[in-house]
């Protein structure tokens, strides 16, 4: 796929580490590529971020045929910048579409525009905060009907971000949610559509007034065994063993939880991924056998849960030593300090 630029480099950084929300220090860039059914994925062109004109018939806007990824790009200490794992989340994004009728992005054009696209915008990274890739792909089909769009957009955003959670320092309190469900078998959860996360979004809002930053889903099945977090793969911590639930039809395939168990022998950890039941978990903690719970994505990278709540009853976890561990051996793969540069990352 070409790329063409029409738009100037953004201004140079401040050395600064960045303040706003996550999410809200936009890139003045922005990439697009049309697709239609008779070209497939047209030239990419990075322009200025701009609005666009929306038809009220727009089909993403009725049936919410919307796939998108987040991904991270960082500055080296040689002041190069590197992306982090482009070819999983592309791998990721192709078959996100695929399960929701969309056409595939090849990966290696997912690769090449999301390194254009950072390439261009790299004056903008400084070497603290991290550049948030948010390749995004929707129906443009204008037509009311329910049926797979007949033309989609592709584009890459960013953002400048810091921290995800702003908690002070604090770890996170979880609801285990016990009224909704995130995901069935042979649904769409292993898909990152934006339907997953508009059907989250009551669950978090009671959540949050309850006091809690994030909800744990449980299985919809049984509505007994732990899945994932709203964004966020979850780990528990025994004794020297990592556990984690299984990836499949019902939980994200995280890149950064598939990176976590590859780096878990170096760090002296055996990975034990099997179903859990909340009942399990819960009597673990408070036998002090599970001494660590933490949140596993793009975003925060590794986030400790001090509280886990499911129905008035609420138990504590203390530690956060291992979390700590995990997160810096992420962090020095991100800036290429680790064993897996080679592989996981793409400089641009
Ligand atoms: C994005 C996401 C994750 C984490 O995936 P990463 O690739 O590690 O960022 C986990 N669960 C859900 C539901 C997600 O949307």
């Amino acid at each position: 796929m070409r790329v063409h630029i029409d738009a100037p480099p953004p201004p140079a950084a401040s050395d600064e580490a960045c303040r706003a929300d996550f999410g809200k220090l936009f890139l003045p860039g922005l990439l697009v590529s049309d697709w239609t059914s008779d070209r497939g994925f047209g030239d990419a062109t990075i322009g200025p971020l701009q609005d666009w004109p929306l038809s009220p018939f727009a089909a993403v806007l009725h049936y919410g045929q919307s796939v998108f990824e987040g991904l991270k790009a960082h500055r080296t200490a040689d002041g190069r910048v590197a992306i982090f794992r482009a070819q999983a989340h592309g791998e990721r994004l192709a078959r996100s579409a695929r399960r929701m009728g969309m056409p595939e992005l090849p990966v290696e054009d997912f690769v090449a525009t999301c390194k254009a696209f950072v390439q261009h915008q790299a004056p903008a990274l400084n070497a603290t905060d991290a550049m948030y890739l948010r390749p995004l792909l929707f129906g443009t089909e204008i037509a009311l009907g329910v049926h797979a769009s007949s033309s989609y957009r592709f584009a890459v955003m960013g953002c400048i971000v810091g921290e995800y959670f702003k908690t002070g320092g604090a770890q996170l309190r979880i609801q285990v949610s016990e009224k909704y469900v995130r995901a069935a078998p042979g649904g769409t959860g292993c898909a990152k559509t934006a339907g997953n996360y508009a059907a989250s979004l009551v669950a978090q809002a009671e959540a949050a007034r309850e006091g809690f930053h994030q909800v744990l889903w449980l299985d919809a099945v049984e509505r007994a065994y732990v899945e994932e977090t709203g964004a966020m793969n979850v780990g528990f911590v025994a004794g020297t063993t990592l556990l984690t639930p299984p990836v499949g039809d019902t939980i994200l395939d995280g890149i950064t939880r598939r990176s976590v168990l590859a780096l878990a022998p170096a760090l002296g950890l055996s990975v034990e991924e099997r179903r859990i039941k909340w009942s399990e978990v819960e009597e673990r903690i408070v036998a002090g056998e599970i001494s660590e719970a933490f949140g596993i994505g793009t975003a925060a990278l590794i986030a400790p849960i001090g509280e886990l709540g499911r129905g008035g009853k609420v138990v504590r976890l203390r530690g956060g030593e291992v979390a700590a561990r995990i997160k810096a051996a992420l962090r020095a793969e991100q800036l290429g300090h680790g064993a897996h540069a080679a592989e996981w990352l793409t400089f641009a």
